[in-house]
């Protein structure tokens, strides 16, 4: 077998499976089952986009199944509209009012963003039954069965067909995305989101499209829905169905879009099973069922907090690494500015936190080819000055220049397109994400493919070439040897490395490291030094935080040192290691 035809193996088994089980004489119970399954499934694929991947966690995503259901169903029964032309609609009313709900819920973060979906989950739901046009709380019946060249899907066992047709066409179309430059927007939101900022990534661009998504797929099962059942009324859209979503998103495996699936086929079996046999044990006298399933769930999450998916996938047989395909072309390079000219200009930059001035009126240059020393005890604001260029912090006071454009005031991504990347001091990678894809993040405005072609997978050659750099840029600082394993379990001073390929990956002009050198062993920082000389060769200006002296002497061209946020000093590294404020700084440092 090919490795394709082997890594789709167990893909092709389920097909087959969910292909041959309304042939075989099948209590209709069974296929009933099956049909819920699938719609909930669509509903959690989203979820796994949103809370799992995006780290969003709604609670309403029911409510969208509701917008899709009531646009068929009002355009069908009051309009007379053909579902499949009622089917496109009900998609766009779902991303229609995805996008203000959206818009509302992601700028709210912790625990205020859930109950932000908790909060218009229950108001919808209200809603549905209170408009006279869709039948208040009785809804709507009637609705016309879906029909296909004379043919009218009326059985459970036809629209089964139909229902499982959207179901692996979205979860294929949602794999694809993740596996892609968007995805890795996307699946870099967790954990702040500031790495995938200072990449270039619109934040609140890729948590809306998230959210707009989940709205569609939770529409589409809600039109499905509407045709299957033939009539629609407010509660399988309520907050009770928001929560049950959830725990199959949870339960699968928040962040597994198969999982969504296995997800929702547990949860719906399981309450099945519960609210057939339960009431013959303990009697029908309370909802012992709800009950026995919340203890089930959290029974299920102690065992596993990825979900269950992950313990799926042990079971079945090693993947091989996955091989990077051939690009196309080799991505084009921006041209490095003039040597001596100059490049970063801070002008009188002032940072205040509250009553602390952790950077007060610094002033200095970094000209392009140069090396640039920052160097200062710890608290002197060296960080804060790196926060300010890359606009991850805005200015109290004062100017920023690149190249005599003004930067101040621009948001992160449009400073990292003029070429300015950094490296984190408290390093920022997504631990489960493989290292060449985590350095991958870095090239991410160098491609330019968007939701719908990386949805089908027509980007593939440009992800190819965004691959093919971060492994290039990987093999550069010596990591070549680890490009499949998660981030997660490289050493701290690799991780620090991995970091400096994935700036390298944006083609930079100006590169801000921030203690690239912690954590390294001896020889790994000769070696960091080799590769910092060889970038400035090649025309790349570095701004470097370090507290190793002897490390940072032989290397810059220019030291600049703070103390307690001021400039205390700055030129040639032999001038500026005489200095006495300077040598007063460190002994005083020292002695603190
Ligand atoms: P360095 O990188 O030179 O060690 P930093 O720039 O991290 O120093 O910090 C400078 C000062 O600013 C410190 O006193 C620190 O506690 C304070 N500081 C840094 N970031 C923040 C923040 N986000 N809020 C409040 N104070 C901060
Ligand atoms: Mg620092």
């Amino acid at each position: 077998m090919t490795d394709n035809l082997r890594k789709a193996f167990p893909g092709l088994l389920a097909i087959l499976f969910l292909a041959v089980v309304p042939l075989l004489s099948v209590p209709p119970f069974w296929i009933t089952l099956l049909n819920n399954i699938g719609l909930a499934s669509l509903v959690a694929i989203g979820l796994v986009l949103l809370t799992g991947v995006g780290g969003l966690t709604s609670f309403g995503q029911a409510a969208f199944c509701g917008f899709g259901a009531y646009t068929t169903a009002v355009l069908t029964t009051a309009y007379g509209f053909s579902p499949w032309i009622t089917l496109p609609l009900s998609l766009l009313i779902g991303a229609l009012l995805a996008l203000p709900l959206g818009l509302i819920t992601v700028r709210l973060s912790g625990h205020f963003l859930p109950l932000g979906t908790i909060a218009w989950g229950l108001a919808l739901y209200y809603l549905f039954g209170q408009i006279e046009l869709i039948g208040r709380f009785d809804g709507i019946s009637g609705i016309p069965p879906l029909e296909f060249a004379g043919y009218r899907f009326l059985s459970g066992k036809s629209i089964y067909y139909v229902i499982w047709f959207f179901v692996i066409a979205t979860a294929l179309g949602a794999r694809n995305l993740l596996d892609s430059r968007i995805g890795r927007g996307i699946r870099a939101l967790r954990g702040g989101g500031q790495a995938a900022e200072a990449f270039g990534v619109d934040i609140v661009r890729a948590k809306l499209t998230v959210f707009v998504l989940a709205g569609i797929v939770a529409a589409l099962s809600g039109w499905l829905y509407a045709h299957m059942q033939r009539s629609v009324n407010p509660t399988p859209f309520g907050l009770n169905m928001g929560i049950e979503y959830l725990l199959m998103a949870v339960v699968g495996g928040a962040g597994q879009i198969w999982g969504a699936i296995f997800g929702a086929g547990i949860v719906l079996l399981l309450k099945e099973i519960l609210q057939r046999y339960l009431p013959e044990l303990i009697g029908s006298a309370a909802n012992f069922e709800m009950i026995v399933f919340g203890v089930l769930l959290v029974a299920i999450l102690q065992i596993s907090r990825d979900g269950l998916w992950p313990l799926v996938r042990k079971l079945s047989p090693e993947r091989p690494d996955r091989q990077i395909a051939a690009p196309a072309g080799s991505l084009p390079r921006r041209a490095m500015p003039a040597d001596g000219t100059s490049l970063l200009r801070i002008d009188q930059a002032r940072k205040e936190f509250g009553g602390l001035v952790a950077v007060s009126n610094v002033s200095f240059e970094v000209k392009s080819g140069q090396i640039v020393g920052l160097i200062g005890p710890n608290g002197a604001g060296k960080s804060t000055t790196f926060n300010l260029i890359t606009g991850m912090l805005p200015l109290t006071s004062g100017s920023i220049f690149y190249a005599g454009e003004k930067l101040s005031g621009m948001s992160p991504r449009r400073i990292a397109r003029h070429g300015i990347a950094r490296t984190f001091q408290h390093a920022k990678i997504l631990p489960t994400m493989s290292v060449l894809e985590n350095v991958a993040l870095g090239a991410h405005l160098r491609g330019n493919a968007g939701v719908f072609r990386s949805f089908l997978h027509l980007e593939r050659q440009e992800e190819a070439t965004l691959l093919r750099e971060a492994a290039h840029q990987l093999e550069r600082v010596g990591l070549a040897a680890h490009l499949h394993r998660p981030a997660g379990d490289l050493a701290l001073g690799q991780i620090r490395i991995l970091e400096i390929a994935r700036a390298l990956c944006l083609d930079p002009t100006v590169l801000l490291l921030d203690e690239p050198a912690a954590g390294l062993r001896h020889a790994e920082k000769q070696e960091l030094c080799l590769l910092l000389k060889k970038l400035k060769q090649e025309g790349v200006s570095v701004l470097l935080v370090e507290h190793d002296m002897g490390f940072v002497m032989g290397l810059v061209d220019h030291l600049v040192v703070l103390d307690f946020g001021t400039l205390i000093a700055e030129g040639r590294p032999a001038e500026v290691r005489q200095n006495p404020a300077v040598i007063a700084a460190y002994l005083g440092g020292v002695a603190a």
